[in-house]
């Protein structure tokens, strides 16, 4: 069977066997995949330098008749971070995982723009802007201006109750202010906003609420004792 070829994020490398690993892709034109990569695992594999994560990769692999396809080469390209926001990628990598299944044709566009996003906003609001973004475009949120219950424009403090934004209408809930949602859009639309240390607490809140919502495990970074 003819070679396929493509640009990949790496997401995940799960041992197979002593000296194979089964890693997941996200590809630009064929959606996330996951892939045997035979003998990677072992000392001299040339897979072994190439198959990062938090890189440009293109792949190439066999198709599987039945089951998994074989990766048959892995060209490590560009760095998508700078090295003091790794931990930052990968804990975006993670959440991405979790978002993009196997079988999912979206995500790598998306994943770049995140990875983008977080390179731009850099280590202190780069995680936060990044993970909204993505959060958004699952259709997980709303936007800051009205109530996601309701769809009252809402000029005044709103609420923030069970991963929703809603007016005092609608219900109750830790309070978010105006001014924090204008910063929140301000951080995601430009690298000039900077949040105050509560304000970014809040957002962090907000989101980890978000992920639990829809179970997924929070990363480092949206756990309860974070500092
Ligand atoms: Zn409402």
């Amino acid at each position: 069977m003819a070679e396929i070829r493509d640009d990949a994020l790496l997401l995940r490398r799960i041992p197979f066997s002593d000296t194979s690993l089964i890693c997941h892709f996200l590809t630009a034109e064929h959606g996330r995949i996951a892939l045997m990569a035979k003998g990677a695992r072992r000392p001299k594999s040339a897979f072994r330098a190439s198959l990062e994560p938090l890189y440009d990769l293109q792949i190439r692999w066999r198709p599987g008749r039945t089951g998994m396809g074989t990766l048959t080469d892995c060209h490590r390209g560009n760095s998508l971070l700078e090295p003091a926001l790794s931990l930052q990628g990968l804990e975006l990598l993670a959440i991405v995982s979790r978002l993009f299944q196997e079988g999912d044709p979206h995500g790598f566009e998306e994943s770049k723009a995140a990875m983008a996003l977080l390179g731009e906003r850099g280590l202190q609001q780069g995680l936060l802007a990044a993970v909204w973004y993505l959060l958004t475009i699952s259709g997980w949120l709303g936007d800051l201006s009205h109530c996601w219950q309701c769809g009252k424009k809402v000029e005044q403090t709103m609420r923030w109750q069970h991963a929703n934004l809603i007016c005092d209408a609608c219900g109750n809930g830790l309070p978010v202010s105006a001014g924090l949602r204008k910063s929140i859009v301000g951080a995601l639309s430009s690298g000039h906003i900077r949040l105050s240390v509560a304000g970014a607490d809040s957002w962090r809140g907000m989101i980890r609420s978000v992920l639990a919502e829809h179970g997924i495990k929070p990363t480092d970074s949206f756990n309860p004792d974070y500092s």
